[in-house]
């Protein structure tokens, strides 16, 4: 059964000129099958409109349906017009929508008589309540009307769709007669034993009823369907990945080698943690398989997985082989390869540091002690590793903060031949639902445990008038023989203005701080500086540390136990906690302050609130992904999250968790897909892949 209509242009659809085909295109639809995965925004029935009557202001968006009967352009302040309507449903019911941008084109789209259905957050302004910059949709006389029972679907409404005469009524039109013309070709697409086992809608049926819902229920059921699929293909996808990893032959590696325990026994000196021996038997089993290992190694900030990945990094050396390290930043670089060479010096290993600021003629020795296998361990950014270094017998990669390079960049790490195991680690906790997508095609070992005799971090959030008693403490801390960071936001937007925050408060900090030395540590320092400045933070000769973020991820001082966040309601939760991550690990307590402004949006003030109530980072990464959505967990990182159509990670946990399972079972039963049972699935899976422009060689 061939899929090929999904590919054929929109434009030879009913209803679809060139013109339109341009502007759906500007929108990414290009094809049938693009159409087809569209999803309308909102439906609009009965139930739920409200009734201009009952309005009243506040935080929930609410649509109103009723007809135009004023429309004008209104000159404002400095030239600026705005375009103003008034629409009533029920005589005498009236209420007010402004407009203050677009209002060139909208003034041309709404008439006086159109029967419009708006939503927004309303406010009472002037005695009449009012919207402003609603979306709107034009519900009229002609097509299906809501006071027939009928459940009417909307559809995105960017400007540009909307000028090109694409609005909802369009979109329900050219759906219409694409269903006039293929429908019949759409049948089932999922293997029918898995639909029946999970009760699912019939895939031809489903795809209807999103766009032309006969009830809610059915369209319950389309959705909940069609969620699954979506969720189900992807997880395909890993599974296939995952399967086909599975099958690449790796190094055989042992364990219990000279040098491992030789380090274990005599240079360690702690012993590990239950989640630390477990997360290296887990690493020991993969690397003695005879496969390749991918594994994620997940910790909080200072579960101690940088030991972990020294004693794997042993086993390697004990077998004859080298290892890499890769951090994603010189800062993180130079310390691992600081605090690794200390670990691993008095074993006569040989560390090496490959960086962006190497010289020429240390870079040049190194390469070749690299080559010719006498440099063991070689630490280095991620662009330096990947980039033509020749290994003697490379066997394991270590990638940490695997989270700032995205999975598709985790790809193409070596894909020159060399097939090292794979040992990715993360500090970021993040939501079970976003690890299952992101990693779900690696296996995982999670650290929720913390190395025993850590102290306390007292979290609180204080305001600019209490300031003198911040420094206070902060002078209390010092006098202790302790240190304290203090840390300014650096937002891309605003460079300049928070790079001179930065260093004014550092101004002002030697000021107030006249006995001690304050360093200042921001990311358009030269490389060389950045680590004098750090190396004497860390070696106590300065009792204050002011940074912009860079400090973000990795950096390890005990004697800090003092962090202050300047504008705190500008960062993320899981920056917040990452950042105070570089505190509490030493023996002492330790306290974060949070100093943010009077005025705060509602979100920012629940970020701080739960960075007040809890210091587990799993527990954070799930408030964080509420407040934020799964899209926007990651912030502006280019983060390699799949974006879904229909499904949305934050509240559809449970239909991934059964497709996912449905997915891993299917793979494991027919590993590339050759059942004939499979055939048309697997047609309509490729066209996914296609369509999603995931390469399958990309991911892990
Ligand atoms: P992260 O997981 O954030 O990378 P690190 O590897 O930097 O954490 O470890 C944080 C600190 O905890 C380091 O000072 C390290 O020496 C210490 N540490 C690690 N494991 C243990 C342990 N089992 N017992 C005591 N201290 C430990
Ligand atoms: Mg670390």
């Amino acid at each position: 059964m061939s899929v090929d209509f999904l590919k054929q242009p929109v434009q030879y659809i009913g209803g679809i000129g060139p013109n339109r085909a341009k502007v759906l295109a500007e929108s990414g639809i290009r094809t049938v099958g693009d159409l087809l995965a569209m999803v309308p925004r909102r439906y609009l029935d009965r139930s739920s409109v409200s009734r201009i009557q009952d309005l009243h202001g506040g935080s929930e968006s609410v649509t109103v349906m009723g007809t135009v009967i004023a429309v004008g352009t209104v000159p404002g302040r400095r030239g600026r017009k705005r375009f103003e309507i008034v629409v009533e449903d029920e005589p005498g019911r009236r209420m007010k929508a402004v407009w203050f941008q677009g209002v060139g084109w909208i003034s041309r789209v709404i008439e006086t008589g159109h029967r419009l259905a708006l939503h927004g957050k309303p406010v009472r302004y002037g005695g009449m309540m009012s919207f402003s910059h609603p979306d709107f949709d034009r519900v009229d006389e002609q097509g299906p009307s809501i006071d027939t029972g009928r459940i009417i679907a909307l559809y995105p409404g960017t400007a540009t769709l909307q000028k090109a005469g694409l609005t909802s009524r369009a979109f329900r039109k050219v759906i219409y007669e694409l269903f006039k013309e293929h429908g019949r070709k759409l049948g089932e697409n999922l293997p029918a034993d898995l639909v029946a086992r999970e009760d699912l809608l019939e895939g031809r049926v489903a795809r209807r009823a999103i766009h032309f819902p006969k009830s809610q229920d059915e369209l319950k059921r389309a959705i909940y369907r069609l969620k699954f699929e979506e969720l189900f293909f992807f997880q395909l996808l890993l599974a296939t990945s995952r399967s086909h990893k599975e099958r690449i032959e790796g190094m055989v590696i042992g364990s219990g080698g000279r040098l491992e325990t030789r380090f274990r026994e005599e240079i360690l000196p702690f012993t590990l943690t239950g989640a630390q021996e477990r997360a290296l038997e887990d690493i020991a089993r993969d690397m003695q398989s005879g496969r390749q290992m991918n594994r994620l190694l997940q910790g909080d900030v200072g579960s101690g997985k940088t030991v972990v990945a020294a004693i794997a990094a042993l086993k390697v050396m004990d077998a004859g082989y080298q290892a890499a390290v890769m951090a994603p930043t010189e800062i993180l670089c130079e310390q691992h390869y600081r605090s690794l060479g200390r670990m691993l010096a008095p074993l006569g290993v040989r560390v090496g540091l490959l960086t962006g600021s190497t010289s020429a003629a240390e870079r040049r020795e190194l390469l070749a002690a690299v080559a010719d296998g006498s440099c063991q361990l070689l630490v280095g950014t991620h662009a330096v590793i990947q980039d033509g270094v020749d290994f003697h017998r490379l066997a394991l990669a270590v990638v940490d903060e695997q989270h700032r390079f995205g999975v598709l960049q985790r790809a193409t790490l070596f894909e020159k031949g060399e097939r090292p195991h794979m040992l990715l680690m993360t500090a970021t906790p993040i939501p079970r639902s976003l690890a299952l997508t992101l990693y779900g095609d690696l296996h995982v070992s999670i650290m929720r445990e913390r190395p025993p005799g850590r102290q306390p971090i007292t979290t609180k959030m204080v305001r600019e008038k209490e300031r003198e008693n911040v420094y206070d403490m902060m002078r209390q801390e010092i006098a202790k023989g302790r240190q304290c960071y203090v840390v300014y936001p650096l937002v891309e937007e605003s460079e300049k203005l928070d790079l001179r925050d930065a260093v004014s408060g550092h101004e002002a900090l030697s000021a107030q701080f006249p006995d001690v030395q304050v360093e200042l540590v921001h990311g358009r320092m030269k490389a060389a500086e950045k680590e004098e400045a750090m190396a004497r933070f860390a070696s106590g000769t300065s009792a204050i540390l002011v940074s912009t973020t860079v400090i973000e991820v990795g950096v390890d001082v005990p004697a800090a136990t003092f962090m202050l966040i300047e504008h705190a309601e500008r960062f993320g939760l899981s920056q917040l906690h990452q950042l105070r991550g570089r505190i509490g690990r030493g023996q002492h307590a330790s306290t974060c302050i949070l100093m943010a402004e009077y005025k705060q949006s509602e979100e920012s003030r629940r970020r701080l609130q739960a960075m007040e109530e809890t210091d587990d980072g799993f527990e954070i990464s799930e408030i964080d992904m509420e407040l934020r959505g799964a899209g926007d967990f990651f912030g502006t990182q280019q983060s390699g999250l799949p974006a879904f159509r229909i499904a949305d990670l934050l509240t559809d946990q449970a239909i991934l968790d059964t497709a996912r399972d449905a997915a891993f079972a299917l793979i494991q039963e027919d590993p590339t897909l050759v059942a004939a049972s499979h055939q048309r699935m697997k047609t309509w899976f490729d066209a996914f892949v296609r369509q999603r422009g995931i390469r399958l060689s990309r991911i892990g």
